[in-house]
């Protein structure tokens, strides 16, 4: 991983800030703070910024701080400026999440179509795609471009940082075989190119270091003809509107297939087709996906995933992976505790 600029030491702002406030600890982020910040900026930050919508469950509380970058030099200028202490999560297009209901600490950063959302062929006709790029529009220049090995992004609602992060996969293809070079961001706002080997991919896994806010992807496709392409791409959408509830708010696959097994299998198996608490349920289309029929709440939606991986594990015999992230923090009183196998 080879670094490009130099970090810029932090500016102390969040020490500062601190030193005026009665009491350390969990504190929000001060009125201080952001005033600090925001002249530093071109993008948008906001307080108090509800999540929920930008969200396929609709479910889940506020961010402390909202951060929409301008572009890589805004995101970078932002990371350097925020004191380290201050925690940061990203965001794609929150196909794959669930914001738990007492919201995120810190900073959320959400990349902006404007910014990060451009889709073009280099000289080498390789696909460029800033990582605020739905999939679609991936698959979309692909076929454009008759460029083969793209059909899966035409199914799959996420963003490209949201594939390049969780090696999202659909019809036997993954984001991993067709990645070249990741541009990123890390936490001090030092800028990074990461080869394929550098992501780290696995089954719905990268393990490049958390830190790391994905910006652009360079992607190798190869050539093919574009009705096979477009034929590819009906397919995939063919096969989505039969057998997932697309239209539904979900998340896509709750959990992971465990090695051997399909999830969707081990749910059924278990009786929990159609299982519900509260607003939340196991879809009675596809199994292995949670949605909200209305007025779940994002503590709803993790009851039932854990309460799915308790009775699979002690039915089935198999303990399930979420492949769903979930972010935030509880509302006091309202934990859901993770469902942990007896020992032995
Ligand atoms: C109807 C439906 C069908 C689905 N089908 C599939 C499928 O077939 N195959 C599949 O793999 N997935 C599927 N999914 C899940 C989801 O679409 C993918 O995981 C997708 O890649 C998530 O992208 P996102 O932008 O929505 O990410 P989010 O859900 O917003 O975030 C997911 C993770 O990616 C991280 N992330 C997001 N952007 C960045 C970035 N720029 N830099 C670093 N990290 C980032 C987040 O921190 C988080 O950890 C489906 C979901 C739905 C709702």
């Amino acid at each position: 991983m080879a670094s490009e600029t130099g970090r810029v030491s932090a500016l102390g702002l969040w020490n500062k800030a601190r030193s005026r406030l009665p009491s350390i600890g969990k504190m929000p982020l001060t009125a201080d703070l952001l005033a600090s910040l925001a002249p530093l900026v071109r993008g948008s930050l906001q307080p108090n910024f509800a999540l929920a919508p930008f969200t396929w469950f609709r479910v889940g509380g506020p961010a402390e701080l909202f951060f929409q970058p301008a572009d890589t030099a805004d995101l970078a200028t932002f990371l350097k400026a925020l004191p380290g202490e201050v925690p940061v999560t990203v965001i794609g297009l929150g196909s794959n999440l669930i914001v738990r209901d007492g919201g995120v600490d810190g900073v959320v950063i959400r990349l902006s179509a404007r910014g990060f959302g451009q889709v073009s062929l280099d000289a080498e006709g390789r696909i460029k795609a800033g990582t605020a790029a739905p999939d679609k529009r991936v698959a979309a220049a692909a076929l454009e471009a008759g460029l083969g090995g793209f059909a899966f992004y035409h199914g799959i609602p996420g963003s490209i940082g949201g594939a390049l992060r969780m090696n999202a996969g659909a019809n036997g293809a993954e984001t991993c075989q067709r990645v070249v070079e990741v541009t990123a961001v890390d936490r001090a706002g030092t800028v990074h190119r990461l080869s394929n080997a550098d992501m780290g991919y696995a089954y719905r896994h990268s393990s490049a270091s958390k830190d790391l806010i994905f910006v652009e992807a360079l992607y190798a496709g190869e050539p093919q003809a574009k009705a096979e392409i477009q034929a590819a791409m009906d397919a995939v959408q063919q096969h989505r509107e039969t057998a997932q509830p697309i239209r539904e708010k979900t998340g896509g696959s709750t959990f992971k297939n465990p090695p051997g097994h399909s999830a969707w299998k081990l749910v059924d198996a278990a009786g929990l087709r159609g299982h519900m608490i509260g607003g939340a349920q196991m879809s009675t289309m596809h199994c292995n996906f949670m949605i909200n029929t209305g007025e779940a709440s994002a503590i709803d939606l993790e009851s039932l995933g854990e309460h799915v991986r308790r009775r699979v594990f002690e039915t089935q015999g198999v303990l399930l992976d979420w492949e769903i992230k979930r972010i935030g923090r509880f509302e006091p009183g309202r934990e859901v505790a993770a469902f942990v196998p007896p020992a032995g």
